[in-house]
């Protein structure tokens, strides 16, 4: 599919630069701030940056955008690499902003002595209150026009740490008029007395981010530097700085960030989840993480096909988790192993059946060359409760007394007798079976058209699921009307703990596939314990989402 798809907006931008021989090769990077884990959004702009140096010559960095002192982790920046390599991308270069810290200090100088910085004694809400509103100007701080060197010998003493959080900033001298309001004298240097998780108690300033990013594309001569479409208006000032300091033009382009429905996608809301105990943690099967998809059971591969497939636009939209669904669906269906689970179990007994054999069935008609695997059988079997009605109606192809269906892989039984508690609930199903009606070398003649999965009682595993749902119960929970987590859907997670399934399940690893027969695809969670397998629903069977566009 990628082979013809026609290229978006920012590869023809790409394949004209190298057309016209303003570029030989690209330079991108993926810049995460590493204040949280990455999630689906992320993952967009992690095959465009990436996926544009497969398709082009040059090379992507991974640089942390480390700033911001109070809010990063080292665990974050694992977490990232992690995720990062298991979508399947590499980077040439790991950088982090704080690489940069002396340099950028340099840079701070180097437009105080231009003449195009200042340092400034401005309360937060004296600043705020300068800056006016889109239609009416700025007002010029007083300490705007203090001389150079003063400039330099204040910003010195913040550097060495003489002044307390907020006391001072260093402001750009551009235009407190301009009508982008991010050019009115914006903030490049804080006061932050804190312990960074890279350069530790080195610095008590910190770069702003406009101050930090385009400098750092430019240190590592990014050609182009990709961002979504809230930094449209930051373009300006990411020109200017790069223009007065003289230093590598890298260019940025936008592009509309990608939301997913009955999700949210912002670390900030996710966080709160993890530290609210909403969901187990950043990898909890339900988090639209990069992380929880892939204990979800999601494969690199269809979260990939998920981001080729939205490609990218400039207008912001809302995607249908139901195409996610559908990619993962499509891979799942080529590599799971099929095996049989019975979810809520009712005893079936072959009264003309004795002693056990193995039957052989395939592990993947979609794969041939995964070849078999055999299934213990006896006369005492679990089915699915829901698979026996006592009074069916017309069309029911599943069991009822004296009709017929297929055992899956086995043979056909017919329904003699049912035997209830005092209750009225059946506590046994009893059957005869057909001996020439063997899968594969049936005999029988009887055409049935109905087929059960089905688990041999006495060899049966017993495993614990776990079903997902949405997260939320509704589109869009950013949406303002309330707050978002009042929008949690309290269905989310079903736990079924008498389950049995057939006792190849025991070998499962946790990198396997599966498709559980009429259930699902399930992956093997790392909650299990020897003996006790847990499985994750990563996806049901039924595609709603193709049949949903298609009915519109
Ligand atoms: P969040 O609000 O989740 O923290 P962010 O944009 O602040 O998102 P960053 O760590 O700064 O997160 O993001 C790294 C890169 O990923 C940026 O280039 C950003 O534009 C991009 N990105 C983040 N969220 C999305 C999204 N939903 N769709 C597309 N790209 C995204
Ligand atoms: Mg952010």
């Amino acid at each position: 599919m990628s082979e013809e798809r026609s290229l978006n907006f920012i590869e023809e931008i790409i394949e004209a630069d190298l057309r016209s021989g303003k570029h030989e090769s690209i330079v991108t990077r993926f810049p995460p701030e590493p204040n949280g884990y990455l999630h689906i959004g992320h993952a967009s702009s992690i095959c465009l940056n990436f996926g544009l140096t497969q398709k082009f010559p040059g090379y992507t960095n991974l640089r942390f955008d480390d700033t911001n002192p109070a809010t990063e982790e080292t665990e974050y920046v694992d977490s990232i690499k992690e995720d990062v390599r298991w979508l399947g991308f590499e980077w040439k270069n790991e950088r982090y902003a704080s690489d940069y810290f002396d340099q950028l200090y340099a840079f701070a100088v180097q437009l105080i002595q231009k003449g195009l910085a200042y340092v400034d004694d401005s309360t937060p809400e004296q600043i705020a209150s300068q800056k006016g509103t889109p239609t009416t100007p700025g007002t010029d701080s007083p300490f705007r026009n203090r001389t150079i060197e003063e400039n330099l010998d204040l910003f010195t003493r913040m550097r060495n740490g003489e002044y307390p959080d907020g006391a001072r900033t260093l402001r750009a001298r551009i235009d407190m008029t301009h009508i982008n309001m991010l050019m009115r004298d914006p903030i490049l240097y804080r006061i932050k007395h804190a312990h960074h998780h890279r350069t530790g108690n080195k610095w008590c300033i910190y770069p702003m981010y406009d101050f930090a990013h385009g400098q750092s594309d430019a240190l590592e001569e990014v050609t182009h530097s990709i961002c979504t479409m809230e930094f449209v208006p930051h373009r300006e000032l990411y020109d200017w700085l790069i223009a007065n300091l003289g230093i590598y033009p890298s260019h940025q382009y936008e592009f509309a960030r990608r939301n997913i429905n009955y999700t949210v996608t912002s670390k900030r809301k996710l966080l709160q989840l993890v530290n609210e105990k909403k969901v187990s943690g950043w990898d909890d099967p339900r988090m639209p993480t990069i992380s929880g998809l892939r204990r979800r059971g999601y494969t690199p591969r269809s979260i990939r096909d998920f981001c080729e497939r939205i490609g990218i636009a400039k207008r912001d939209n809302m995607v249908d988790v139901g195409l996610l669904e559908f990619c993962v669906r499509e891979h799942l269906n080529q590599i799971a192993l099929r095996r049989m689970v019975v979810f809520d179990p009712v005893k079936l007994v072959l009264t003309n059946y004795s002693g056990e054999e193995w039957l052989s069935s395939e592990n993947n008609p979609e794969d041939p060359t995964t070849g078999n695997r055999q299934i213990p059988f006896s006369n005492t079997l679990y089915i699915e409760r829901d698979d026996f009605m006592e009074q069916p109606p017309k069309k029911y192809f599943r069991l009822a007394p004296g009709q017929m269906v297929r055992l899956k892989s086995a043979y056909i039984i017919r329904c003699d007798e049912v035997v209830k508690d005092a209750d009225g609930v059946v506590q046994e199903i009893r059957c005869s079976y057909l001996p020439n009606s063997k899968s594969g070398s049936d005999t029988s003649g009887v055409n049935v058209k109905g087929t059960l999965h089905w688990v041999s009682a006495s060899h049966a595993l017993p495993v614990e699921v776990r079903l997902y749902d949405r997260l939320f119960s509704v589109e869009d929970p950013t949406d303002e009307s309330a707050d978002f987590m009042e929008f949690l859907n309290p269905q989310s997670l079903t736990t079924l703990s008498t389950v049995y399934a057939e006792p190849a399940l025991s070998e499962a690893a946790l990198t396997d596939r599966f498709q559980f027969i009429r259930k699902g695809y399930f992956v093997l969670d790392r909650d299990s314990q020897s003996g006790r397998p847990v499985f994750n629903r990563t996806v049901g069977l039924k595609d709603t989402w193709t049949a949903s566009t298609q009915k519109k």
